[in-house]
């Protein structure tokens, strides 16, 4: 069969900035746009900002279609922004039947996440998997499902959800309205809370502390990895809880779909081997049996055009 050649396009949007980028069918970036949406003042205008950013990377070339990546709720199925985008007029958007009407091209729409989780699967950590998981770990937890080799999006196109799957009853509030949501307790977010209170339940003096005092910031997630590896107690301790509770949604994400691959993305896949490593052997100690060695855990490998390249990755003939 011959693989398509035409060039394809993704529109990564969000409330700050439209990224656009031209890529061809290996995944290489030929062109990109980026305009702030700062002084927009209606949904037309931010629609023709993105019309203006494909224009310009598109040049002369033959489009197989753009892809756009929102974050927040999005009906993929009838290309319309449900809400979750701080935008002029944005909510109830039909926002692939106008741009295909302006462009004259294909258009899907996607969820941010789903996005993320698309472009690892043709061309970052997740090549070469069958099924694979996506999870972001960054201030919440936004994750997307790749199953037998199709981006799986459910009845309403929200599928994809495990950052509110409970694993505690009892636990913290969560934005959603329920209680002990795993983002919770593993989001870049909760590390910070867990941190937190670790510092101020103890009375040693912790590296945490220091280092986000000598930033002038509050503790973080990027503190705790970074005391940990300079062997502080409380620290990895931390650490330790925050493994033990990723590896619980992790082996719940196991469990549910059988992934071959989980991609870990957000500011935690940088955290490296002193990570990775517990957090593998704390998922497998989770899981049944016959499942354990069944599935990689790794960090994305896409950086911050995820969202374009995802989004793009839509229209590529990528098998
Ligand atoms: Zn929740």
């Amino acid at each position: 069969m011959k693989k398509e050649n035409r060039a394809v396009i993704g529109v990564d949007l969000g409330g700050t900035k439209i990224a656009t980028g031209m890529l061809d069918q290996d995944g290489g970036l030929l062109a990109r746009s980026q305009k702030a949406t700062a002084g927009l003042q209606s949904s037309k205008e931010v629609i023709s900002t993105i019309v203006d950013t494909i224009e310009e990377v598109r040049g002369q070339h033959e489009i197989a279609g753009v892809g756009v990546a929102s974050p927040g709720m999005v009906d993929s199925k009838n290309g319309v922004i449900l809400n979750g985008v701080n935008l002029p007029d944005w909510d109830g958007i039909s926002l692939q039947s106008e741009l295909e009407k302006r462009l004259g091209i294909s258009v899907r729409l996607i969820n941010d996440a789903n996005a993320a989780a698309w472009g690892e699967y043709v061309y970052g950590a997740g090549r070469g998997s069958q099924s694979m998981v996506y999870v972001t770990l960054s201030t919440g937890i936004g994750s997307g499902l790749v199953l037998d080799g199709r981006l799986f999006l459910g009845t309403s196109s929200f599928a994809g959800e495990l950052g509110h799957t409970v694993i505690d009853p009892g636990g913290a509030l969560c934005g959603c309205g329920q209680r002990g949501c795993w983002e919770t307790y593993a989001s870049g977010t909760a590390i910070a809370r867990i941190a937190n209170e670790a510092i101020a339940e103890s009375a040693a003096a912790s590296q945490m502390t220091t280092l986000a005092a000598a930033e002038g910031v509050p503790v973080s997630a990027k503190h705790v990895f970074q005391a940990a590896g300079m062997g502080d107690e409380l620290a990895n301790a931390t650490l330790e809880q925050v493994i033990h509770y990723t590896g619980l949604g992790l082996a719940n994400i196991i469990h549910s779909f059988n992934p071959d691959c989980i991609v870990i993305g957000g500011g935690v896949s940088r955290a490296g081997a002193a990570f990775f490593e517990p957090l593998l052997k704390k998922t497998e100690e989770l899981v049944m049996e016959p499942y354990r060695g069944t599935c990689k855990i790794k960090p994305a490998e896409l950086k911050d055009d995820v969202g374009i390249i995802g989004a793009a990755a839509l229209f590529v003939d990528h098998q």
